[in-house]
């Protein structure tokens, strides 16, 4: 749990404009940006302008927040023009997360595999 802007994130320091990223879109809550390391031809990360460690800790504390960021994915999907895509949201280290701000992979535009590596 936080809320508060955290000085160590990575994510935090996208959202204040001390990092940079490739932008493309901007709410008054949410910022999506292109992954610096694309897993596929489409993959944006939407993340809450808000800290916290993971989706379900976001959801569980703001949920109309956890909302504007399933919301903007499909925005971000819609802008692709994505007939079919995959929200990913990686949630502890065992499962791949590596950056401890709430994060939405927006993944489309290949054929996906079930399960998942
Ligand atoms: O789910 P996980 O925490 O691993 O996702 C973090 C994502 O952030 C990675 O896909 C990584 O490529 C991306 N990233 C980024 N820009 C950075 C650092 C990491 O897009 N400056």
């Amino acid at each position: 749990m936080s809320g508060e802007p955290q000085d160590d994130c990575l994510f935090c320091k996208i959202v204040a404009g001390h990092v940079p990223a490739t932008i493309v879109r901007e709410t008054d809550t949410t910022v999506a940006f292109r992954d610096i390391n694309p897993q596929a031809p489409t993959h944006v990360l939407v993340i809450p302008k808000t800290h916290y460690k993971d989706a379900a800790t976001l959801a569980t504390a703001e949920p109309a927040l956890a909302a504007d960021v399933l919301r903007e994915a499909k925005a971000v999907a819609d802008e692709d023009k994505l007939e079919s895509y995959r929200i990913v949201f990686n949630t502890g280290a065992g499962a791949g997360q590596t950056v401890f701000h709430a994060h939405a992979h927006v993944l489309g535009g290949r054929g996906m595999q079930w399960p998942p590596g």
